[in-house]
């Protein structure tokens, strides 16, 4: 036993975060500090080692777990908290070590950082996949990939880029390895480890964006790990995640739900839109596109991840692959229904909203007009209604009746939400109460959730005993998971984003508007409200928004509310009694409430 033993027991998976560690996760820059002693990253990656050797291997350590963990490193080391975040890669690497090795190094993808690369001799170009290193030899990441090639690897120069997802879910391959900054593996923690993926990394020394140095011997060491075949040991969503995202494959779509109308799909038109298709299979066409498109595919995953919970969580074990492949066509089919009523809710709120994109493409309304939008959108509800409906013989009456009741009360309630943000951003009077904010947040975002959720427990029998508790559950986290869409916002930590403060441009009713109109003395509210009427993007309006938020606290009292309503999430998932459904409610806390 290590020095560590006393105090390395897995928190077990009910443990909430602290109420403060949602607050404070928002700003965790001084927490992600590189060791600059090499001498020091050893000492904790040796200690790492020693401790994930005694860690239960079945379950995948939540991230709020391997911070608990980390910290103990760091405590008995008696070195800074500002190590956290590399210590939580050096742990999590040293976690999933075994069961890379049981993985094939063909079946394993390797992403490197491009900011590796000698940007002023660099010949390499991008494409969709990221750099196309032509191995030039000014820099060490041609060698590492083709080091990695060489053994089967899948390599990418492309951290962070969203095919690194689509190559997860499309079953490609089974382990990711990284080499990547800190800033970026914490997300890739949010995204990917959570999931309970075997991965490794390797973090940068440095963040600049070109030439960052590295432990290139680490990186190598974690390219060798060898390929010793075992079987895989810990519990994973990933199959489900699989399973739901292949459903909108366009085969597997045309599977579960043929078309009714004959002739060309918008695909296959040559190109002529809407004028290469038979009018009355037109709208069909247009909607199975979109269907087509993209998205996360999260609320069809949370029907099919609470059946399986409910059902013995097979398709969740180590090995359960076939078993999420093989869940009956009718629960694929009224999952797949949940993602169409989504669909529908954003087609017509691009409309709403007038939004150019989505998805990378036009949106249908920008696309084919108005009204051919509207229609489309009319026409996926309807055929989400009867997607349902039409399992009646495979599920049973009561069953497809139960869950047609809770969507069509979803459904107004969404409505109902949707009408009062309209109406709030069409009103004069821009007063707003926080309450009144997070009452229009749970209408909007929590219905969803709630009836996803509410379809898999009742596909796999009486969904009574946790109906209650699921409503309040999904209430919680809808509130939770929005005001963190608004921080994020106003967040410096999206590189992509361009433009802060989209939310008060549009006209939306934030709780961080709420907030600070709550707060501010009359002069000050009269400015904000001023600057906001002029509805535009200038950097320096926008600066202004941010210093009177910043004023009146805003960012500071929507964390504590964030930490407020995850806590009492998870209070209510700790008394579920149902071991799989409490540790599935867990795991929908830690991946959308990114603590
Ligand atoms: S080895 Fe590849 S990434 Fe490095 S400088 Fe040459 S082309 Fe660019």
């Amino acid at each position: 036993m290590s020095s560590l033993s006393p105090r390395i027991n897995t928190p077990p998976v009910s443990s909430p975060p602290a109420a403060s560690t949602v607050a404070e996760a928002r700003g965790t820059g001084r927490l992600k500090q590189v060791p600059e002693d090499r001498r020091i990253r050893e000492r904790i990656r040796t200690r790492a080692i020693s401790l994930a050797g005694e860690l239960d291997k079945s379950r995948p350590p939540a991230k709020h777990q391997l911070e608990e963990h980390a910290r103990c490193i760091l405590g008995v080391l008696e070195l800074s908290d500002a190590y956290l975040g590399w210590t939580m890669v050096a742990l999590n690497t040293a976690f999933w070590h075994g069961q890379v090795t049981a993985i094939p190094p063909g079946r394993r993808l390797l992403l490197l950082p491009h900011c590796m690369r000698n940007l002023g001799l660099c010949p390499a170009d991008y494409d969709q996949y990221g750099l196309r290193c032509r191995n030039c030899g000014n820099c060490s990441l041609g060698t590492l990939r083709e080091l990695a090639q060489r053994q089967g690897y899948r390599v990418l120069v492309a951290e962070g880029s969203p095919i690194v997802m689509q190559i997860l879910l499309a079953g490609q391959v089974d382990a990711v390895l990284g080499v990547a900054c800190l800033n970026s593996l914490e997300k890739a923690l949010d995204k990917i480890l959570l999931v309970g993926l075997p991965s490794m990394a390797v973090p940068l020394l440095t963040g600049t964006c070109s030439d960052s140095a590295s432990d290139e011997d680490w990186i190598r060491e974690m390219i060798a790990t060898p390929y010793l075949a075992g079987p895989p040991t810990t519990r994973t969503y990933l199959h489900l995640l699989r399973c739901a995202a292949g459903m909108f494959d366009a085969a597997e779509l045309d599977r579960l739900v043929p078309r009714t109308r004959s002739g060309p799909s918008l695909a296959e038109s040559n190109g002529q839109g809407l004028a290469g298709l038979e009018p009355i299979a037109a709208t069909e066409a247009i909607a199975r596109d979109f269907l087509l498109r993209g998205g996360k595919h999260l609320r069809p995953f949370i029907t099919l991840a609470a059946y399986d919970a409910m059902t013995g969580g097979h398709a969740s074990a180590p090995e359960g692959r076939d078993h999420a492949a093989s869940l009956s066509d009718a629960v694929k089919r009224i999952a797949l229904a949940i993602e169409v009523f989504h669909k529908a809710s954003l087609v017509h709120d691009d409309i709403e909203d007038d939004d150019s994109y989505r998805y990378g493409l036009p949106t249908l309304h920008r696309k084919y007009g108005l009204s051919t939008a509207v229609n489309v959108g009319d026409y996926l509800i309807g055929l989400g209604y009867r997607l349902v409906a039409a399992q009646r013989d495979s599920v049973g009456a009561e069953a497809v009746a139960d869950i047609l009741a809770r969507l069509s009360d979803a459904h107004t309630r969404l409505c109902e939400g949707q009408g009062a943000e309209l109406a709030w951003r069409d009103a004069r009077q821009k007063r707003l109460a926080p309450l009144d904010a997070l009452k229009i947040y749970a209408l909007k975002t929590a219905p969803a959730f709630e009836t996803a959720l509410y379809a898999g427990l009742r596909l796999a029998g009486s969904a009574e005993p946790y109906r209650e508790a699921a409503a309040r559950f999904s209430r919680h986290l809808g509130i939770a998971f929005q005001i963190l869409n608004d921080l994020d916002d106003w967040s410096s930590n999206q590189p992509n984003k361009r433009v802060r403060g989209t939310d008060l441009v549009g006209g939306r009713p934030t709780v961080l508007w709420a907030l600070a109109t709550e707060a501010l003395g009359a002069a000050e509210r009269a400015e904000l409200e001023s600057l906001a009427e002029q509805g535009t993007s200038d950097r320096t309006v926008l600066g202004r928004v941010r210093e009177l938020y910043d004023r009146a606290g805003v960012h500071e009292k929507a964390s504590a509310l964030v930490a407020k309503h995850d806590r009492r999430a998870r209070e209510i998932a700790d008394q579920i009694d149902h071991g799989e459904l409490r540790r599935l409610l867990h795991y929908f806390a830690d991946t959308m409430i990114r603590v």
